[in-house]
This record gives structure tokens, C-alpha cells and sequence, in this order.
């Protein structure tokens, strides 16, 4: 059997919360419980966002937890870097590549003028582009080409995109019909994360994505570039969000749930018996170290919906 290789991938845009560390806390434990290598990867392409320091101290927030990882940041290994904003130039390569092919072309609608278009939208507030650019004459390519920096949008067919999640399971996309060509690289020059995190998971021969569920829509996109740039699409297992009891989805924004204000309330052994407990490891949270969770680790009795997280526990 082929050797498991996990990640986790995580954006240092801000101190992690406690749904990061939940994805962080099963990518691992689905890894070691497999004997595998685990990779930490800093997806920072977005430079409005990401910090260096925040990577450190994600670094430091994961380590106090009880994970640790193989390669990756920090630490190297033979498919580096393993940060982002180092691996432009690998980026740039695919896209011409796609270029070359034909697949992509430039987008200069500006947001406005997306959302003008009264396009639907997808169930997660996303425009569906029409395809306004695609149809460009390369006259007017070159004049508008003028007056602004494109995007570039990979053309998509008409066609279904099914796989199998292993907790969601099945799911398809037609991407034409339910996303629309989508921007592989900004109109500030940043390669969008569906190509990067494609060209890094194929790069870091990767065959097992661990990632919340948010991301679930985001599969068939990144299944179809995994198809152009030739490469295989590991196992997919999207983990259930935290959820606020009013069913927002904890994030960066709550304060009191990241890792800074948790390491303070916690021990690492305490917040791993309540992670593990939501992820249905454990009968009830109970201290523990993730690695002595890592042996009985067992997929099966994750649960697939989200799961909400009440105060009183915290
Ligand atoms: N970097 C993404 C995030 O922090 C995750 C990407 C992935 O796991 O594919 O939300």
C-alpha cells in the first residue's frame, strides 16, 4: 500500500481559532494513525492578509497542542518551500502552461460589474460568472487592456464533476452551469489558491486532503486543474465547521476562541479531549495528548454536519 501523505494548509491571516485547529487536529490524527508523513504548508498568497509572524505563531500554536509534522514549514523537506509566497515562480510556470494550452483568458469586469450582471449565486453568496470576457474579440482585449490589469479565468466545461468525499460523500458540480470560469490568477498578479493549492498538493505528492467543509465546493475546480496539469486528486475528507449556537460559523473574528485566548483557559491536554470529543473520538472530553488519540483513530465515527459549539464548554 502506498504510503498516506497529509497536510495541513493553513492561511496565517490572523491568530488560529478553534475550527483551524479542529481540521489541523483530524488531518493529523488520520495521518499518524496511518504511519504516514504529515506536511505543514503556509498558504500567504494573499498579502493583504497574511503575515509572517502569524505563521510563526501558528507554528507555535500547533506544536503546543501536541502536533508535529514531517515536512513543511520550519521544518523542510525535499518538495520545498513549503511557503507560498516562495513558490510564485512553480505558479507562474503552470499558468503559462495553461496559457500555452488556450484554457485561460482576461477578465477585466470589476467587481461591480460582476455583481451587476445579476448573475446567480451560489449557495455560498459567490457570482456565478456568465462568461462576459470570455467572449472578447482580441481587439477589445487589447484596448481594455489598456486601461486596466486583468484577471485570468480558466475556462470550464460543460460537463458534471463527481467524487466522493470520504464524510461527505458523493458530490457533483457541473462547473460551467454552477461556478463559471474562475480566476486562476488576480488582477494584482497573486495566482488564485485554487491553482496554487492544486500545483502544491500535486507537487508535495499529497493523497490525502483534510480540510473543513467549507471548502467542499471548491473540490470540483480544483479536481478539474488537478485533470489539466496531469496529476492524480487525493482522497478528499471535508470536516464538519464549528458553528456558534446561532449557527454562524466561528471564525477569525471571535476573539475568545483563538488560539491566544484558548491557551490561556486550556491545557493542551484539555482542548485536545473536547476536539477530540466533537470529533467523536472520545465518550466525553477528557484530558488527552493527540498522540495517544492517534492509535484508536477511527474516520468512521467523525461526524459529517456541523457541529455547534456551546459557550458553557468552552
Ligand atoms: N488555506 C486554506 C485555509 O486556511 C485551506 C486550504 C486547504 O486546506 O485546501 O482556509
Amino acid at each position: 500500500m502506498r504510503e498516506l501523505r497529509g497536510r495541513f494548509a493553513p492561511s496565517p491571516s490572523g491568530r488560529m481559532h478553534l475550527g483551524n485547529l479542529f481540521s489541523g487536529l483530524l488531518a493529523w490524527l488520520s495521518v499518524r494513525s496511518a504511519e504516514g508523513t504529515m506536511v505543514l504548508r503556509m498558504e500567504d498568497l494573499d498579502p493583504d492578509r497574511c503575515r509572517a509572524e502569524y505563521a510563526d505563531q501558528l507554528a507555535d500554536d500547533l506544536r503546543w497542542l501536541g502536533l508535529d509534522w514531517d515536512e513543511g514549514y520550519q521544518t523542510g523537506g525535499p518538495h520545498g518551500p513549503y511557503i507560498q509566497s516562495d513558490r510564485t515562480e512553480l505558479y507562474a510556470d503552470a499558468f503559462r502552461d495553461l496559457e500555452k494550452r488556450g484554457l485561460i483568458y482576461p477578465c477585466f469586469c470589476t467587481r461591480a460589474e460582476r455583481l451587476a450582471a445579476s448573475a446567480p449565486h451560489r449557495s455560498d453568496g459567490q457570482v456565478i460568472y456568465g462568461g462576459k470576457c470570455r467572449r472578447l474579440t482580441e481587439k477589445e482585449r487589447a484596448e481594455l487592456g489598456e486601461k486596466r490589469c486583468p484577471a485570468w479565468r480558466l475556462m470550464v466545461p460543460d460537463r458534471n464533476i463527481s467524487f466522493t468525499d470520504k464524510l461527505q460523500g458523493a458530490y457533483t458540480e457541473n462547473l460551467l452551469k454552477d461556478c463559471g470560469d474562475f480566476i486562476v490568477r488576480r488582477s494584482d498578479g497573486v495566482y488564485a489558491y485554487q491553482l496554487a493549492v492544486v500545483y502544491d498538493d500535486g507537487a508535495m505528492e499529497i493523497n490525502q486532503v483534510v480540510r473543513g467543509r467549507d471548502l467542499l465546493d471548491s473540490t470540483p475546480r480544483q479536481i478539474y486543474l488537478y485533470e489539466l496539469l496531469g496529476l492524480t486528486p487525493p482522497e478528499f475528507c471535508h470536516v464538519p465547521l464549528l458553528l456558534a449556537p446561532d449557527g454562524r460559523r466561528l471564525s477569525k473574528r471571535e476573539r475568545d476562541l483563538d488560539m491566544g485566548a484558548l491557551r490561556q483557559r486550556f491545557t493542551p491536554e484539555g482542548l485536545t479531549g473536547l476536539l477530540a470529543f466533537w470529533a467523536g473520538q472520545l465518550d466525553k472530553p477528557e484530558p488527552v495528548r493527540p498522540a495517544e488519540l492517534a492509535k484508536d483513530f477511527d474516520w468512521a465515527k467523525v461526524p459529517a454536519e456541523d457541529i455547534v459549539v456551546h459557550p458553557d464548554q468552552l
